[in-house]
């Protein structure tokens, strides 16, 4: 097993378009930094808007977490829905959800509109329960997604879960529908020839070292700018103190050799795959990809908010040996390549807008956990710019703002550090947060 992010190797196979470094001084009306999800949804949004606008990206465009994501569209990602009904009621919990909900509906318009080849598969979701407590967790999951009004979920209990996945172990499952998977690389490189095709300039290999009002400036130019979107990751507070909002969470994903259609069919006996999750804290995930490979990812309670990346095979190889226990007929299934990666989040894993306070002409877009949120705050910070945002779009303010309400504040990492923090104002979150009675006026402009 090699260290390698399989995206990148489903790359080499396929022909795309190379965008060489910025060596130049440019003017444009929009500038946008960081080619990943949040980046190109943003830059996308002022296709056809008579607007000179330029792309930077350190790396290959979605060269950090989007193309190294395991890519499971669904609204669930790492705020489950229980959560957000218990932190800002049934009401809030829905408008939440509405917010993946969208991004995903972007990324498959694209996907369909300009004809991207990016192994898009409808995917329904399995959140797979583990033990007593597992069959409970599925039971609970269910009844909240009744509660908030979802209709597309289906309750299975272990023989009717036979019926449909071949596994030991699972007590249950909640499936539901309107979930996909996606080569989230191919489909940003796909959206970069739509980007080119459009007239928006793209630099990668171009990193933009520091702003100095209205010019960002990188090794060998600089560009000067009336607008800004920052949605980089990684950032330090020595580029904008904005920073300080933004943690880290480690996971792990590894690929493995294709099954053959027999082990295929002996998996989905009900002729249907599936993006699956289990019910443990620190879960196990995976989902069937091109070429009939597993994707499989994981992590460990300690390597989670390590603030580096870990490359050692043992995280990885421990997410092997459960996934097999449940799954004994591919117990000889080789994993050929893995890879680390850190995610960019905030506190409590909403994500966070917000303008530079000296110069609002920048807006930034920090710590988004999943594709779908990516997407839909791309295209939410370019609609404010563009003064297309509408009434409906007013009412995500309040969950977006960095003025909602935490348990902890964001300068408390100076003294207890950015790892301890986070999982402590992350645990609260979690299980115990209740926003709604922290009322957050708005503040005009703010976006
Ligand atoms: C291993 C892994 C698995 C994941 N699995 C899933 C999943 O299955 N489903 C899901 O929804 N989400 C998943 N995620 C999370 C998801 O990938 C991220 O939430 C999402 O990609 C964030 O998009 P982004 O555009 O905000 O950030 P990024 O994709 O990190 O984009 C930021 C970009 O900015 C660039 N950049 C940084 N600094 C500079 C600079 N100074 N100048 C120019 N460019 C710069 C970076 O190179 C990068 O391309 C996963 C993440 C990881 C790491």
């Amino acid at each position: 097993m090699i260290v390698q992010n399989w995206w990148f190797t489903t790359l080499l196979e396929r022909q795309y378009q190379v965008c060489p470094p910025l060596q130049e001084h440019i003017k444009c009306d929009v500038l946008v930094i960081g080619g990943g999800m949040s980046g190109v949804s943003a830059a996308a949004e002022f296709l056809e808007k008579g607007l000179k606008v330029v792309l930077l990206e350190r790396n290959i465009l979605a060269g950090s977490s989007s193309g190294r994501s395991a890519g499971f569209l669904t609204p669930d990602s790492e705020l489950e829905l229980s959560q957000l009904v218990r932190r800002f009621g049934i009401e809030g919990a829905n408008k939440i959800w509405e917010i993946p909900v969208k991004g995903i509906r972007g990324i498959k318009e694209n996907v369909e509109k300009y004809n991207i080849a990016c192994d898009f598969r409808t995917q329904d979701s399995l959140f797979l329960g583990i033990g007593k407590s597992g069959w409970k967790d599925v039971n609970d999951e269910m009844e909240c997604r009744e509660s908030v009004g979802f209709g597309n979920q289906t309750l299975y209990n272990k023989t009717e879960l036979d019926k449909v996945l071949c596994s030991d172990g699972f007590t249950g499952a909640v499936r539901y529908g309107d979930t996909y998977g996606i080569d989230a690389l191919q489909y940003l490189q796909g959206m970069k020839s739509v980007l080119l095709a459009g007239g928006i300039k793209i630099y990668e290999s171009t990193q933009v070292l520091k702003i100095e009002d209205k010019t960002a400036i990188t090794h060998a130019g600089k560009v000067s700018a009336d607008q800004m979107v920052i949605a980089i990751d990684k950032m330090k507070h020595g580029f904008n103190k904005v920073a300080d909002e933004v943690f880290h969470a480690q996971t792990f994903l590894s690929v493995s050799e294709p099954l053959s259609d027999r082990e295929v069919q002996q998996l989905f006996p009900g002729g249907q795959d599936f993006q699956m999750w289990d019910s443990t804290v620190v879960y196990s995930y995976w989902r069937l990809i091109e070429g009939n490979r597993i994707l499989l990812g994981g992590g460990s309670a300690l390597t989670t908010f390590l603030p580096k990346a870990w490359y050692h095979e043992n995280v990885i190889t421990g997410v092997h040996k459960r996934f097999k226990k449940h799954f004994p007929f591919l117990t000889d299934l080789e994993f050929i390549q893995y890879w680390p990666g850190l995610i960019d989040t905030t506190r409590d894993l909403l994500p966070t807008i917000v303008r530079d306070e000296d110069n609002p002409n920048i807006h930034f877009i920090l710590g988004v956990v999943g594709l779908p949120w990516a997407s839909f705050c791309g295209q939410f910070v370019a609609k404010n710019i563009l003064r297309t945002a509408t009434e409906e779009d007013d009412k995500y303010y309040k969950y977006l703002s960095d003025r909602r309400y935490f348990a902890l504040p964001a300068g408390l990492y100076r003294l207890i550090g950015k790892p301890l923090l986070f999982a402590l104002n992350n645990g609260w979150a979690k299980y115990y947060q209740k926003d709604q009675q922290h009322r957050l006026r708005k503040k005009i402009g703010e976006f």
